[in-house]
């Protein structure tokens, strides 16, 4: 008996002293770089400010208000729908802190489902958070997960049915914001978030809304353009400029029976343009080798190479892989081409915007240069 109660202590006390030892490591996972206020930045909101619904949960999030003061349209960018994509989120961190607006206004959202980045899919082995040298010292942000965290949203259905359509998808699906919109006021946290930002574009009547996203190498739809068929002349137009430029670009009709996603239910919900991009993330993939900080940053796997050569993949990969520099040069520049190409075809809603580094210029100092 004796014997016993001195197990039961001991156990006590190890399962005691793993907790203090992990609970500064998970409280870390909920912290996340801050974000410079840049000159272009003119007001900072909260996602809730359009969507009560929001306010105090988890769901809330930054949106960044980039107004030139001259009339003209405005532009929505949203990163981090998918927390596990940071060439989504670190475009928009970029236009954030380095971005002025000359006609029209940008407006950013860089976490957009601010849930997700909280979160890592231990499953996928995947890094916690990256690091970035800059001309101020290293920055640190989080690498999180595709979906809503699992402790604000939780358990999940066996079947997602998406409210709009009844379309069935399996059920984690229900904590993707990508399959979430128009979203529901009175839905899920994840419902809830689609449906504010859905709100933010009917209230700031957004002109073009682009939505930016990494995938796997092997993904059909990679290094592309998404555009719901009233924004694929625009998409049109920009594609055959970047490859004229040498930057080779997919175009893909946003497709009519795929529920949820921004770039079909956005379009089909308000007025707005919408537009998907994917750059490749070997991270992501399913054939990559070690997944760890360096292939996210550097995007090289020798894996990916060998794949290529079997002519496996949608996108070239060498040895040169595909780092975040370029993934984050791909979404900036084309961006900037987007707004360009719609400014040309409204004329009396013109956006213009400055102080965006070019492709070479990502390419030869690295994103962290402009961080
Ligand atoms: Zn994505």
């Amino acid at each position: 008996m004796k014997g016993s109660y001195k197990t039961a202590g001991l156990m006590l006390v190890s399962a005691l002293t793993i907790i203090i030892m992990v609970v500064p490591l998970f409280r870390q996972m909920m912290t996340v770089e801050p974000i410079k206020k840049g000159p272009g930045v003119t007001a900072i909101k909260r996602l809730s400010d359009y969507f009560a619904g929001l306010k105090g949960t988890a769901g809330d999030t930054g949106v960044y208000l980039l107004d030139s003061g001259k009339p003209g349209g405005t532009v929505l960018v949203l990163g981090g729908t998918h927390s596990n994509e940071p060439s989504g989120y670190l475009s928009a961190i970029l236009l954030i802190e380095r971005a002025k607006p000359s006609a029209g206004r940008m407006i950013v959202i860089p976490f957009a489902n601010a849930s997700a980045i909280t979160h890592t899919d231990y499953a996928e082995g995947s890094p916690q958070k990256i690091t970035l040298s800059t001309p101020t010292g290293p920055r640190t942000f989080r690498y999180g997960s595709r979906a809503t965290n699992p402790i604000d949203q939780w358990p999940d259905p066996d079947i997602y049915v998406h409210a709009g359509s009844g379309q069935k998808l399996s059920g984690s699906e229900t904590r993707n914001l990508n399959r979430a919109y128009p979203g529901r006021a009175d839905g899920n946290l994840t419902e809830k978030i689609a449906y504010g930002i859905v709100q933010l574009i009917k209230q700031e009547k957004i002109n073009m809304s682009i939505d930016l996203h990494e995938a796997a190498p092997e993904y059909p739809v990679i290094n592309a353009i998404v555009a719901h068929p009233r924004a694929m002349d625009i998409a049109a137009e920009t594609t055959m400029r970047l490859q004229l430029d040498g930057i080779k670009f997919g175009l893909e009709p946003s497709p009519a029976k795929l529920r949820g996603l921004s770039h079909r239910e956005w379009g089909d919900a308000t007025d707005t343009l919408a537009i998907l991009m994917e750059s490749a993330n070997p991270a992501q993939g399913r054939l990559r080798g070690v997944t760890n900080e360096q292939l996210v940053l550097e995007g090289k796997d020798p894996l990916y190479e060998q794949a290529a050569k079997l002519g496996r993949l949608f996108v070239p990969f060498n040895k040169t892989g595909h780092p975040i520099s370029e993934r984050v040069a791909r979404h900036v520049t084309a961006i900037h081409e987007l707004i360009k190409v719609y400014s040309e075809k409204h004329i009396n809603a013109k956006i213009a915007i400055e102080n965006i580094p070019s492709y070479q210029e990502f390419l030869t100092k690295g994103i962290g240069f402009f961080l």
